[in-house]
């Protein structure tokens, strides 16, 4: 995005890249490590920010240090991709885990004609979307022909004559590359070595100014938590918006401001070939772990008016709250831009909109756009009659 040496000559930043900070010493406020070529080096600090980022999971299985065994989170990972896929060899690709970057991938890699096959343990597919909005996805790969095979769990990693083996207990993945997109885990064990109070999927504890349990400390991006907007809760999300805004905000506190976060939405969009899927707030079985008490309503509505020629089919999911009426959460699956549209139930979950309120809000309509209805409201609108049966 911006090279290292901008920092340095435009910005006045004292960037060091090649250097690993090994701990944290709170008492004399400084940092230590080593840096690539080996050398020791103590830096003191006034303020501290840990922004550490996430790492890769990688599956702890007997094989799995293979060299064609490979993740997607740095660019190191990127490169050591591309000189695979250089290599040449490579027909066929399993990748572990169903998530966005599984997805993309397997997007990208079908487009250079590759075979992939998608793993995973859990039989659902994407716990994390509306059964129908899930089975509108899982069919869109499938139209692509990716195979996919929820319910395997792999146990070990063989390398074979003709590449690599992914064996589960009922049966075995081939292919020349294996794809760990497993998610990611906060790099917070430098925080946690230092004492500092850690949170949700051992993130680093932080509160609205971004300050971990240690006021000198600040904490922002992947490895760090954050408030939910809907729940109120802790959560953690690594997602890169909020890794921006928290960087920012952290940096500007560090300075002596005073800015607070009110939190995420859990706001999230991606595409896979050309289906768009997009959610923010909480899934009902999120909600109903924060303590709601939540209703779903599911619809199929258009991407374009009734008339308008080229429209397809676009899938709607609301949640809301049985005992307050609230709006907790919506999903959209579709084409066309239809994922966008998300974006104005993420202002309501931020300003705590009612599902009746978010159902008279007036959203713009023309035909090549959607129906006069945007299928938000539509949601909506189901949504409010199991809220309130007559
Ligand atoms: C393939 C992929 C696709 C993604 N797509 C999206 C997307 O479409 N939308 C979205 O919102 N998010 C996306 N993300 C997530 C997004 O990239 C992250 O949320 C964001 O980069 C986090 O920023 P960060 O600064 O917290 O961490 P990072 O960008 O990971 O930076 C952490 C930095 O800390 C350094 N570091 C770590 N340990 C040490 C140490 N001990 N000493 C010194 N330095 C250290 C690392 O070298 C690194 O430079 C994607 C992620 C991946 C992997």
């Amino acid at each position: 995005v911006r090279r290292a040496e901008v920092f340095r000559s435009k910005q006045g930043i004292d960037l060091r890249t090649g250097h690993r900070v090994q701990g944290i010493d709170r008492r004399t406020r400084s940092v230590y490590g080593k840096t690539l070529e080996g050398q020791s080096f103590i830096q003191p600090y006034d303020r501290l920010l840990i922004a550490t980022g996430a790492s890769a999971v990688m599956p702890r299985l007997p094989g799995a240090d293979a060299p064609g065994v490979v993740a997607l989170k740095t660019l190191e990972d990127g490169r050591r991709i591309k000189a695979l896929l250089a290599g040449g060899g490579l027909r066929r690709v399993v990748i572990l885990g169903m998530g966005y970057v599984a997805l993309e991938m397997a997007e990208s890699l079908r487009k250079i004609d590759l075979d992939v096959a998608l793993v995973k343990p859990n039989p659902v597919f994407a716990p994390g979307l509306a059964p129908e909005l899930a089975q509108a996805v899982r069919a869109e790969l499938e139209r692509h022909e990716v195979e996919v095979y929820a319910g395997h769990r792999p146990e070990r990693i063989e390398s074979t004559d003709r590449g690599l083996s992914v064996v589960c207990a009922d049966t075995e993945f081939s292919g020349q590359m294996v794809l760990a997109a497993m998610g990611v885990t906060p790099n917070s064990g430098l925080a946690k070595d230092a004492g500092l109070e850690l949170s949700v999927s051992d993130s680093v504890a932080v509160d609205r100014s971004l300050r971990t349990s240690d006021p000198a400390v600040f904490s922002a991006g992947d490895c760090a938590d954050a408030f939910h907007v809907v729940s109120g809760q802790k959560t953690w999300i690594p997602l890169a918006l909020r890794a921006n805004r928290a960087g920012w905000a952290a940096a500007d506190n560090a300075c002596g401001g005073e800015t607070e976060l009110d939190g995420v939405a859990g706001t999230a969009v991606f595409r896979v070939f050309d289906l768009e899927v997009a959610r923010t707030g909480l899934t009902a079985p999120e909600a109903a772990a924060a303590g709601f008490e939540p209703v779903e309503s599911t619809i199929t509505s258009s991407t374009r008016a009734h008339s308008f020629p080229g429209a397809s089919t676009l899938w709607v999911s609301a949640v809301g709250d049985k005992k307050t009426g609230r709006l907790l959460g919506m999903q959209i699956v579709g084409r066309d831009g239809a994922a966008h549209r998300v974006n104005a139930a993420a202002v309501a979950l931020h300003t705590g909109l009612s599902v009746a309120q978010f159902f008279q809000t007036d959203l713009a309509y023309a035909p090549p756009f959607g129906p006069a209805w945007d299928p938000m409201l539509t949601a909506a609108n189901q949504l409010l009659k199991q809220l309130k049966p007559r």
